[in-house]
């Protein structure tokens, strides 16, 4: 179950975009620290592919994909020496595999910001050195040990590699202050910082806390300077802004009058754009599944193979596995049919190698 947590220091509205994510009513109060057990739940992947497979089997049962999100309290300057809620975030980021940055750069006096005012900037420096000076002192842990047994001892030949492999790991943090995710690695490096599940080699998306008033005109002096700085820092990131603001709004409207007051105003909700950046962070793909009982959609890691893909749906389909049986969605768009995909003869049925892609409809079929 893979998860996108969400970090930044207190009251920059963390807890307000999981619960406008979540539709969940619980308050986000006007203090540091509010959310100390991190909150995690999942939210439906938007997926237009999806919604036209349902309007079309019309099945009984309709599952879309997941995407799991964790709201993560705590992270202040200080927190890697035990500041703050001190070390107890650290196990939550650990165990996610991509992280939301959300930065605050909309005004407001009657929301303390724990920094004395507002500078998006000095508070990603601030959140990119506890990140890195945490994963410096894993790491020195790590090459402690290593140590020991790697250049002290036997010699043995495979922890000699790995040490090798840490110590580049180390230039980079320590000496070029980079985040892990900034070096470039090979597969085999990439193996081994697997290994360790440090916190800055994770993908991180960057979102921006405007005023509905800023979000609207697309505006704010900080933008410029944010995206100078995640350039040079995390090349390739993406940025994404976001009002709190607007989106509570927005949840306290119904559909109708929220897409009513959305268009006056000639703007849109980015909560779906973060969602499926964030599924994408996770090296995520689904699969389809489809009849008159259900369409779902099923998450399975890039790469993987189509008996493996089966055995998400039962460990049974993988054991007994014949065939996977696959039309692309556009292909059955374009035909309205299964039988009119057959008749242009693009039902392709594809063996154990097959790896699976994005968007497919799968039938399988398997030795009972
Ligand atoms: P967290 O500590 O990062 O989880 O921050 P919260 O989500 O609890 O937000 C702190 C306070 O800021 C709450 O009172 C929110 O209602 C408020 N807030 C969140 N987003 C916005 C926004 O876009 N504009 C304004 N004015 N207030 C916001």
């Amino acid at each position: 179950n893979l998860k996108c947590g969400i970090v930044g220091l207190p009251n920059v509205g963390k807890s307000t975009f999981f619960n406008v994510l979540t539709k969940s009513q619980a308050a986000a109060e006007n203090f540091p620290f509010c959310t100390i057990d991190p909150n995690e739940s999942r939210v439906p992947v938007p997926d237009a592919r999806w919604v036209y497979l349902c309007e079309h089997f019309k099945p009984v049962n309709k599952v879309p994909a997941y995407l799991n999100v964790v709201d993560i309290a705590g992270l202040v300057k200080g927190a890697h020496e035990g500041q703050g809620l001190g070390n107890a975030f650290l196990s939550h980021i650990r165990a996610c595999d991509a992280l939301f940055h959300m930065m605050r750069v909309f005004e407001d006096d009657e929301v303390t910001h724990i920094e004395g005012d507002i500078d998006p900037v000095r508070d990603m420096e601030i959140i990119y050195e506890e990140l890195r000076l945490k994963d410096d002192e894993t790491l020195n842990k790590v090459l402690l040990n290593l140590e020991k047994v790697a250049i002290r001892g036997s010699g043995d030949k495979s922890k000699k590699a790995e040490y090798d492999i840490l110590k580049r790991v180390q230039h980079v943090l320590s000496d070029e202050k980079k985040a892990i995710r900034f070096g470039v690695w090979d597969a085999k490096e990439i193996e081994e910082l697997n290994k360790h599940l440090f916190i800055t080699a994770k993908p991180m998306i960057y979102l921006i806390n405007m005023s509905e008033k800023d979000y609207c005109r697309k505006k704010n002096k900080w933008l410029p300077k944010i995206k100078e700085w995640v350039e040079a820092h995390d090349p390739g990131a993406s940025i994404i802004p976001f009002s709190g603001a607007l989106e509570m709004k927005l949840l306290e409207m119904d559909e109708a009058e929220a897409a009513e007051y959305c268009k006056g105003k000639n703007i849109q909700s980015n909560l779906e754009k973060i969602i499926v950046t964030g599924y994408k962070a996770l090296q995520l793909i689904y699969f389809f599944t489809v009849g008159p009982d259900e369409v779902k959609a099923w998450t399975v890691q890039k790469n993987t193979k189509a008996p493996q893909a089966a055995g998400k749906i039962h460990t049974d389909f993988e054991k007994g596995f014949i065939m996977a049986e696959i039309m692309k969605y556009d292909d059955f768009k374009e035909a309205g049919s299964e039988a009119a995909v057959k008749a242009a003869g693009k039902y392709k049925q594809k063996g154990r190698d097959y790896v699976v892609e994005d968007g497919d409809i799968i039938h399988f079929k398997f030795n009972a």
